[in-house]
This record gives C-alpha cells, structure tokens and sequence, in this order.
C-alpha cells in the first residue's frame, strides 16, 4: 500500500539549524503525476550549503515550510506514466538543488534526477552529486591543463578538496593541497597522500614546502577559504594564472594582492555548481565522468554514516569527515 506521509528532517522559519530543524512527517501525494518518480532516499549528506539554506543565507530559498538536503541517492519505487529512462529498482540522484533530501520518501520530477549505478558505495552515491561533480568541472572548465600541470587548492580536506586530489592524480595533474593546522596534522597529511595529493601543506609552510617539491609553478588555484589564504594561494601562480573561488569558508573577503593584477595578469573566476549553464547540460555529463572514475578504482569518498533520527549529533560543529544521514534501516 502506498504511503501518504513521510518522515523528513523539516524547517518552517530560517534560524540556526539546530534549532529550527525538526524530525516529523509530511506528506506524500496519493496519486504520482505521469512526470514525477516516486523515491525512497537512502542516504543525504549534510553540506555547508544545506546549513547555509536553512539559516536563511543561500540564493537558493525553498518555500517554506520546506525539507532540508539538496543532494543524496535514492531507489525509485515507481515511476510516472509518461517517464523515459529510469525504472522501478533504479538507483538516482538529484540533478538539482533545494528538492529537499533529507526525507524517507517523495514524489520528485524524473528530469531532475540522474540514474547511477545501483550499489555503489553509499556514502559515495550519496555525495556524489555536489562535491565530485563541482571538483570535476572547475578542473576541466576554466584552464586546459596538460599532463604535469599543477593545480593548488585551499580546504584541501574538505571533501570537494579530496575530490580535487583524486580526479587529478587520475588524469595526470599534480596537486598542492593547503589545510589548517591541527593536533595530528601528519595524519591528515598521509590521509590526503593516501588520495594520490603531491604537496600537503599549511598557509605558513606553503612557501618552503613548494619551494623544496620542486614542481612547476601551479596554473589552477580552487579557493573555498578566502582571506589570506586565497592570496597565498594566489600569489604561488604562474603568469596568467586563475583562481576560481566556489566557497568563502573563513566568511572573509577574497583578497589579492593589486600587484598579481598588474604583474600576472591573474585571472580570478568564480563557479556555483547550480548556476543556469551548468545545470543544463555540464551537470550530467560530469556525473557520469565521476561513475567512471569509481568504477574504475580511482576515486573513493568516505563519509560518517548516521542513523537520520541521530542529525541533531550529526549537525554539531566540528565533526570530523563529512556527515551522511542514512534512511535505509
Ligand atoms: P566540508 O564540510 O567537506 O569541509 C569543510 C572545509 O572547510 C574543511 O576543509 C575545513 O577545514 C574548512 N574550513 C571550515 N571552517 C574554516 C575556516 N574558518 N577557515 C578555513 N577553512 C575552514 O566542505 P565541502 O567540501 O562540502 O565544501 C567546501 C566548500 O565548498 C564550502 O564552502 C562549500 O559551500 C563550497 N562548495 C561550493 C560549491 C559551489 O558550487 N560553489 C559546491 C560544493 C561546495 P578544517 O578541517 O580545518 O575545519
């Protein structure tokens, strides 16, 4: 029999999410229209967008009240009358944002969802959507980079940063990865290594570390940090370089200095993944590049799965490894 409701992690005003997430239920139309499929999510991340959503300061503002989540795997249960391409058993994951995935079950229009591989790896499938995908394009959209090319990213163990090591490594690009430091430092390093990364460093060894790799000047630079460290990594390119910057994680103001304008003619880009020229046609085509990568052995994600009911744990600040709430008890 089908269900009319579903569980969902739901928010009807912006605040601070642990506050104004809720676990209840909403509901799920009797009746599936000929373009929709019917899905049952099986895993969601927790992203800082889906946090920056809920608090009310993302371009992307779902009606409210509104479920969390913008991207995860699901199976389909059943699908529309007039739906092309996916059948009942299919694993999918949405193509677009604020769809809210942080449910058991909904109704969702077929053209927004992408068929993956069933069984995959699930957090992988899960994270697969956001991360991989924004690594994958602003390594291969702004710069034509060739065999020996290197590219230096900030956040470099965030898990768009860990996408960036691993979709360089198996296309032949050597990376310069900056982090924060830490108490055990060396072990994310050799975690980072472990990935295929060249160069794992900090904001203050960045200078000395490059210097002794020996590697040519780096042509790409990916800043999801801003303040100082987006200059750092600026400052380390070649002439007529680019930084493409795609998060503001310190909430600092990009700075560079004048003279990189001047001198190195720097190119400073930015790139959101759900912007019109990506979602039409990049998107996809990018999953599916990234499907191949973990078929063929050359990429793996490893999120921290938690039990859905558990979110409030999962949302708390300073979790270590990215979060993945599980529906699939
Ligand atoms: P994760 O949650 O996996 O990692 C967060 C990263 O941010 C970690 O490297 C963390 O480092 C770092 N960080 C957190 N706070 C600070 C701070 N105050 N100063 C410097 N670094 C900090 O993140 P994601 O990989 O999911 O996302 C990374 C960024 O990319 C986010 O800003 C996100 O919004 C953005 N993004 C943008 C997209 C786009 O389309 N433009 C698409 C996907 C992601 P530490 O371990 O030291 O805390």
């Amino acid at each position: 029999m089908r269900s009319t409701s579903s569980e969902a992690i739901s928010y009807s005003q912006y605040g601070p999410p642990s506050d104004v997430l809720q676990l209840g239920k909403v509901p799920i139309p009797k009746n599936l229209s000929p373009n929709n499929i019917y899905v049952d999510i099986l895993a969601a991340p927790i992203n800082p967008s889906d946090i920056n959503q809920v608090e009310g300061k993302y371009p992307i503002r779902p009606p409210l009240p509104a479920v969390g989540g913008n991207e995860g795997v699901g199976v389909i249960r059943e699908v529309g009358g007039q739906v092309k391409g996916f059948a009942r058993g299919d694993w999918v994951v949405p193509l677009i944002a604020g769809q809210g995935t942080w449910r058991r079950s909904a109704h969702f229009p077929a053209n927004s969802w992408h068929r993956v591989p069933n069984g995959l790896p699930l957090a992988t499938a899960a994270c697969l959507g956001v991360n991989p995908v924004t690594a994958f394009l602003m390594l291969t959209k702004f710069v034509d980079l060739r065999p020996g090319d290197v590219v230096i990213q900030n956040g470099g163990n965030s898990g768009v940063g860990q996408a960036v090591i691993q979709i360089a490594r198996a296309k032949g690009w050597k990376t310069v990865s900056v982090v924060r430091g830490r108490p055990r430092l060396h072990d994310l390093m050799t975690n980072l290594k472990g990935l295929g990364a060249d160069v794992v460093t900090t904001e203050e060894t960045l200078k000395d570390d490059l210097a002794s790799a020996q590697l040519p000047r780096p042509r790409l630079a990916l800043n999801c940090v801003g303040g100082s460290c987006s200059a750092a990594i600026a400052k380390t390119l070649e002439k007529g370089g680019t930084m493409v910057t795609y998060g503001g994680m310190s909430m600092k103001p990009v700075t560079v200095p004048t003279s990189l304008f001047i001198f190195k003619d720097l190119i400073s880009r930015g790139f959101w993944l759900s912007a019109d020229d990506i979602l039409t046609g990049q998107k996809a085509a990018a999953l599916d590049q990234v499907v191949e990568l973990i078929e063929g052995n050359q990429f793996r994600f490893e999120g921290e799965l938690v039990q859905f009911n558990d979110f409030q744990k999962a949302l708390q600040a300073g979790k270590a490894g990215k979060q993945v709430l599980l529906f699939d008890e």
